[in-house]
C-alpha cells in the first residue's frame, strides 16, 4: 500500500491529542471521533455531541471540533459526570475504530492503485461549507458509500474560505447572498506536513505567476478528503483569492480554480505518495488532471501521442449538465492568458492546446470547453441517469463525427443517495425490525424489500405520522423567524404559517436549486385551481425552500414574482418559503414531507436526487418523467407527469401545470384523506410500500458506486 493514504494522518492524530488534552479526560477519546465525519451517520453519532451542550451545538453548526473547543469547562465537566453518556460514546468510538481496521474491500480496484475522485465540491455535513448543490451532495454522499464498503478512494477538492452562500429574501423577495468566513483552523482537519515537519506546499503556474497551495487533510470515514487551500502567505492577495468561493463569477479566478484543482490535485496526490490506479473527474471541473498526467510523461521524456494515450487509459469521467450552456467554456485568450505556462510545459503551441477543448479542432473561434477536454481526455464516460446518458450521445455527437448516434461513447450510471446520511431515524428503526438490521448491506438485493410487506399498515403509517408532525413544528418556528428577519410585517403574516400549518395536513415539498428550468412557478400557476387546494376540509400545505444562484437574476425574479401571491393571507399561511436552503434542512424536509415535487423542463434534469431521498422516507415522488423519475416510475410508486419537450415552452407549462393539479385533486388529496377505521388510510401506504420496494434496490449510493466499480473504473 502506498504511504499515501497515512500522510496527513499524523497531522490529523496530533491535532485530535491537542484537543483531547484540553478536555476532561472521561472526554478525551471524543477529540478522535470529532475529527472522522464518520460519526456524522452513525446511528446515535451526532447525538453524543448534541448531548454535551445542545444549544451550543447548534450556534456551532454542528460541527464537534469547535462544541469541544468552546464548551465551557463547567458543562464539559457535567458531561464528563453522565456516565450513560460516556457509553455510548466509548460504544461508538469502538465501533468506528473496529470498522476502519477492515482491510480494504477486493475487486477491481487495487488498494495501492485508488481509485482519485476529483470534484469542485463535496456536501459532507453542514459543517463543511464547501457545496452548493446536488453535484455536492452526490459527491459527499459517494465518499461515504465507498467508506462504507471499503473501497479503495481518495478524494480531492478546493478549500473555499467562503463556499456556500447563505441566502436572504428581503419583504419583496428579492434575493440577497451573504457569505461567512470558515475557520479553517476549527474545521475537523489537518494541515498535510511533509517529512520535514513542515506544511507540504504544491504550485501550478498560472496567469504567469507560480501559485502555491497548501494541503489539508479530512476523513470521510476510511476516505481521506484532500483539499487544496491557495490562502497561504507566499501568494499575492489576488492568488490567495483563489480559492475564495465557490464558482466565482469572475471568469479568471474560475478557471484558475479549476486548474488548481485539476493539475494541484495531481501534484498533490504525487506529493502525498499516492499513485492512482483510475482519475474519476466528476463533472468538468477538474479536466485538466490527465494532461498533468501527461506533462509527467513527457517531462520523463515520453513523446506526447503516448503520454496522451496512457493518461486517458487511466481516466474516467462523468458529465452531469444537460445544456450546453451548462458547460463552462472559456474564450481563447483567456485560457491562454491563465494558463499559457502551463500549455509551454506541456511543450504545446496555443493552437494545438486549445483543440483539446474544441468540438472542432480547426475552428480557432470555439471557446475552450471543459466538458469536451473531459471527454477528449477520458477512457470512459457516463451521464447520471438513463435518460441523461441519451441526451448526453445526442449532445456531444459532434465529437464522433463518424459514429452512428447509438454508439456515441458515453453510458450512464444513475446516480443514488447515501442511505444512513439521508433515512431518518424513525424509518431506520422500523427497517432494521422488519427487513433485518444488516439489511443495508443487502440493499441491492430486490428481496431484500420484499419484507417491506410485512410492515403492518398501522406502523407505517405511525412513522410517517411522526416524521410529519416533527418537521411541522420546525417549519412552525423557522417560518416564524424568518419572515420577522425579513422585516415582514404585519405581525399576522409572520405568524400566519405557525398558525396555519397543522401537522396532520397533507404536506407537499419542493426544495432544490432554483433555476428557471426547474419550474417552481408551476405551484401557483393557476391560483384559481390552487387556492382551493390550500382550503377546505381536505386541504394541503406546501414548503419550498432553494436558493438562486447569485448571478442568475431570472431565478431570483422568479421567486420574486411568487411573493405577491404568496403573502396573499390564505396563501401565507399555507404556504411556506424557508430560506437558506441548506443540507442540514434538507434533511428535514425529505424526511417530512408526504410528498415531493418536481417540475423540470425535460430534458433538463440530468437526474434529481432529492425524491430519492424523499422516497426511503416513505414520501411519494410526483415529477415530471425525466432525469431519475423517468426510469423510476411504474405508475404506481409515485406519480408521474408525462411533459412534452416539443411542445412550445408556454403551452407546455400549462399543460404541465395542469396535470400537476389535476393529479392533487383527483388522487393525492383524496387518497390522503381516505381513511380507515383506525385512522390509516390504506392506499397510501400500500403506495408508499409498493415505492419502497421498487425504488429501494435501485436508487442509492451503494448500487451507484457498484455501477461505477463494475462498469466504469475496470480497464477492459
Ligand atoms: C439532495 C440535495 C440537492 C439535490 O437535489 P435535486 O433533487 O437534485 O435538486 C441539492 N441541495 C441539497 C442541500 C441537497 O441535499
Amino acid at each position: 500500500m502506498s504511504d499515501g493514504w497515512q500522510r496527513g494522518e499524523q497531522d490529523l492524530e496530533r491535532a485530535a491529542a491537542e484537543l483531547a488534552g484540553r478536555l476532561p479526560p472521561a472526554l478525551a477519546p471524543l477529540a478522535r471521533l470529532a475529527f472522522d465525519y464518520r460519526w456524522s451517520w452513525w446511528p446515535g453519532g451526532p447525538e453524543i455531541f448534541q448531548a454535551i451542550d445542545p444549544r451550543r451545538w447548534q450556534l456551532c453548526g454542528g460541527n464537534p471540533v469547535r462544541l469541544l473547543e468552546e464548551t465551557p469547562t463547567a458543562t464539559l465537566a457535567r458531561a464528563a459526570g453522565d456516565s450513560a453518556l460516556l457509553a455510548r460514546a466509548t460504544a461508538v468510538v469502538e465501533a468506528i475504530a473496529a470498522e476502519r481496521a477492515r482491510p480494504f474491500a477486493p475487486g477491481p480496484v487495487a488498494a495501492d492503485r485508488p481509485v482519485a475522485f476529483l470534484c469542485a465540491e463535496y456536501g459532507i455535513h453542514g459543517s463543511l461549507p464547501i457545496y452548493a448543490g446536488g453535484l455536492g451532495v452526490l459527491a459527499g454522499d459517494l465518499l461515504k458509500e465507498a467508506s462504507d464498503r471499503a473501497l479503495p478512494l481518495v478524494a480531492v477538492g478546493l478549500l473555499y474560505r467562503q463556499g456556500s452562500f447563505h441566502q436572504r429574501l428581503d419583504p419583496s423577495g428579492w434575493q440577497h447572498e451573504y457569505w461567512i468566513e470558515t475557520d479553517a483552523e476549527r474545521l475537523p482537519a489537518a494541515r498535510v506536513t511533509g517529512s520535514d515537519g513542515r506544511p507540504l506546499r504544491i504550485s501550478v503556474s498560472l496567469c504567469g505567476r507560480r501559485v502555491a497551495a497548501q494541503i489539508w487533510r479530512l476523513e470521510i470515514g476510511r476516505i481521506p478528503l484532500f483539499l487544496l487551500d491557495s490562502d497561504v502567505p507566499e501568494n499575492t492577495r489576488v492568488d490567495r483569492w483563489i480559492t475564495s468561493r465557490l464558482y466565482v463569477g469572475d471568469r479568471e479566478t474560475r478557471l484558475a480554480q479549476y486548474a488548481l484543482l485539476g493539475i494541484g490535485g495531481i501534484r498533490a496526490l504525487r506529493a502525498l505518495g499516492i499513485d492512482p490506479g483510475v482519475i474519476h473527474l466528476n463533472e468538468g471541473h477538474a479536466a485538466l488532471a490527465p494532461l498533468e498526467l501527461a506533462r509527467e510523461q513527457m517531462a520523463a521524456g515520453v513523446d506526447f501521442a503516448t503520454a496522451w494515450a496512457e493518461a486517458r487509459r487511466r481516466t474516467v469521467f462523468t458529465t452531469h449538465t444537460p445544456v450546453a450552456a451548462g458547460n463552462d467554456s472559456y474564450e481563447p485568450e483567456l485560457v491562454l492568458s491563465v494558463l499559457g505556462d502551463f500549455a509551454a510545459e506541456l511543450s504545446f503551441a496555443p493552437e494545438p492546446f486549445l483543440a483539446l477543448g474544441r468540438v472542432h479542432p480547426e475552428d480557432p473561434h470555439e471557446p475552450f470547453g471543459i466538458t469536451v477536454l473531459g471527454l477528449h481526455a477520458s477512457r470512459a464516460a457516463n451521464g447520471v441517469s438513463r435518460r441523461h446518458g441519451e441526451v448526453s450521445r445526442r449532445m456531444w455527437a459532434p465529437l464522433w463525427p463518424d459514429r452512428p448516434l447509438e454508439e456515441v461513447p458515453i453510458g450512464h450510471v444513475t446516480n443514488g443517495v447515501h442511505v444512513p446520511s439521508w433515512m431518518a431515524p424513525p424509518m431506520r428503526e422500523l427497517l432494521d425490525r422488519y427487513l433485518g438490521p444488516e439489511w443495508p448491506d443487502r440493499a441491492t438485493e430486490a428481496s431484500t424489500w420484499d419484507a417491506v410487506d410485512a410492515i403492518p399498515d398501522a406502523e407505517l403509517w405511525a412513522v410517517r405520522q411522526t416524521l410529519r408532525r416533527e418537521m411541522v413544528r420546525w417549519v412552525q418556528q423557522r417560518s416564524v423567524d424568518d419572515r420577522l428577519a425579513r422585516g415582514a410585517v404585519p405581525r399576522q403574516y409572520a405568524e400566519a404559517a405557525a398558525l396555519g400549518f397543522s401537522p396532520e395536513t397533507l404536506t407537499v415539498g419542493f426544495a432544490r436549486r432554483i433555476a428557471t428550468y426547474k419550474r417552481l412557478y408551476l405551484l401557483l400557476r393557476e391560483p384559481e385551481r390552487a387556492l382551493p387546494l390550500l382550503d377546505g376540509s381536505t386541504p394541503l400545505q406546501l414548503v419550498i425552500a432553494g436558493k438562486a444562484h447569485p448571478q442568475d437574476e431570472e431565478a431570483k425574479r422568479l421567486v420574486q414574482r411568487l411573493f405577491p401571491v404568496a403573502v396573499a393571507r390564505q396563501v401565507a399561511s399555507r404556504v411556506a418559503y424557508l430560506e437558506d436552503y441548506d443540507l442540514a434542512m434538507a434533511a428535514r424536509l425529505v424526511a417530512g414531507c408526504d410528498v415531493w415535487v418536481n417540475l423540470p423542463r425535460p430534458p433538463l434534469e440530468a437526474s434529481g436526487t432529492s425524491g430519492m431521498k424523499a422516497v426511503l422516507n416513505g414520501g411519494l415522488h410526483l415529477s415530471v418523467l425525466d432525469g431519475w423519475w423517468e426510469e423510476a416510475c411504474d405508475g404506481q410508486n409515485g406519480w408521474g407527469i408525462a411533459s412534452d419537450p416539443l411542445l412550445e415552452a408556454d403551452l407546455q407549462d400549462t399543460r404541465d401545470a395542469s396535470s400537476l393539479y389535476s393529479l392533487l385533486e383527483r388522487e393525492i388529496v383524496p387518497a390522503f384523506y381516505d381513511r380507515d377505521a383506525a385512522g390509516v388510510p390504506r392506499a397510501w401506504v400500500e403506495r408508499i410500500k409498493r415505492s419502497l420496494r421498487s425504488l429501494g434496490p435501485r436508487f442509492h449510493a451503494g448500487r451507484m458506486l457498484e455501477d461505477y466499480r463494475d462498469t466504469i473504473y475496470p480497464d477492459r
